[in-house]
């Protein structure tokens, strides 16, 4: 059965190999994107998560190409790494209306349609570092937190209805925004994870269309951990 399917950020990263994998699975894929060209052979739509006209806007163009969001992904997200006494307020309300409100938004609008279709499945990019904290990301982290709030309480409210609302924590997986860290941070990291290597993004996108699939349909409110074990015990 082919569904809707919306992935933010899906034009690169982790949210690109999500679009990709439900592509490939035959599902009608819409992504947001900001700049430049989106990826070929999904529907991209122009979307700032942080301004709510554009969501509106990206939400009918997909209702009227593919109908309306039946699997939400809310992947976009942003860092602005600085430790506490250096965070700007900017710094700070800027990453959590990015990763935070922003998500806020998307789930909102995409709500409406699932409540119409008495289901739906939506799942929230989140991140190791919401649970376990990480120095020099106090701003990150608080959004990424703030996320499994939201969730769980989205999951409340819209379960009763055949909608599922799920968190997915990776740890460090290689994409830009893993490629900007030091070369002894990095070192420092891989140190501590059980795995011993980053994740590759196929391996967050593969839990994340589980979590939308039929076998996990018993499934919501929950926090999957994507992370080689670094997250363990949190
Ligand atoms: P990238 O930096 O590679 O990609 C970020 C994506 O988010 C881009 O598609 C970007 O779009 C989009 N985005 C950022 N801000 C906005 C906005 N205001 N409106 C719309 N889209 C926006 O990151 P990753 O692929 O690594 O990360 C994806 C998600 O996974 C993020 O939420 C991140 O926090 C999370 N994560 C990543 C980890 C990692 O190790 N990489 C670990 C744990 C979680 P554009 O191209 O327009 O900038």
């Amino acid at each position: 059965m082919s569904r809707s399917v919306l992935v933010t950020g899906g034009n690169r990263g982790i949210g690109l190999a999500i679009a990709r994998a439900f592509a490939a699975d035959g599902d009608k894929v819409a992504i947001t994107y900001r700049s430049g060209e989106p990826p070929e052979g999904l529907l991209g739509v122009r979307c700032d998560i942080t301004d709510g006209e554009q969501v509106e806007q990206a939400f009918k163009e997909i209702e009227a190409a593919h109908g309306p969001v039946e699997v939400l992904i809310a992947n976009a997200g942003i860092t602005r790494d600085t430790l506490l006494l250096r965070m700007s307020e900017e710094d700070f309300t800027s990453v959590v209306d990015t990763n935070l409100t922003g998500t806020f938004r998307v789930v909102k609008r995409a709500s409406k349609g699932m409540l119409r279709a008495r289901k739906g499945r939506i799942v929230l990019i989140s991140s190791v570092v919401g649970l376990s904290g990480s120095p020099g990301q106090a701003n990150y982290a608080a959004s990424k937190a703030g996320l499994v709030g939201f969730a769980r309480s989205v999951a409340r409210e819209l379960g009763s209805r055949n909608i599922t609302t799920n968190v997915v924590a990776p740890g460090f997986v290689d994409t830009a925004m893993t490629e900007v860290l030091g070369e002894e941070r990095k070192a420092q990291i891989l140190k501590e994870i059980p795995l011993a290597r980053y994740a590759d993004v196929d391996e967050v996108a593969g839990v994340v269309r589980f979590l939308t699939s039929d076998a996990a349909s018993y499934i919501t409110g929950a926090v999957i951990p994507v992370d080689g074990g670094l997250g363990m015990g949190h």
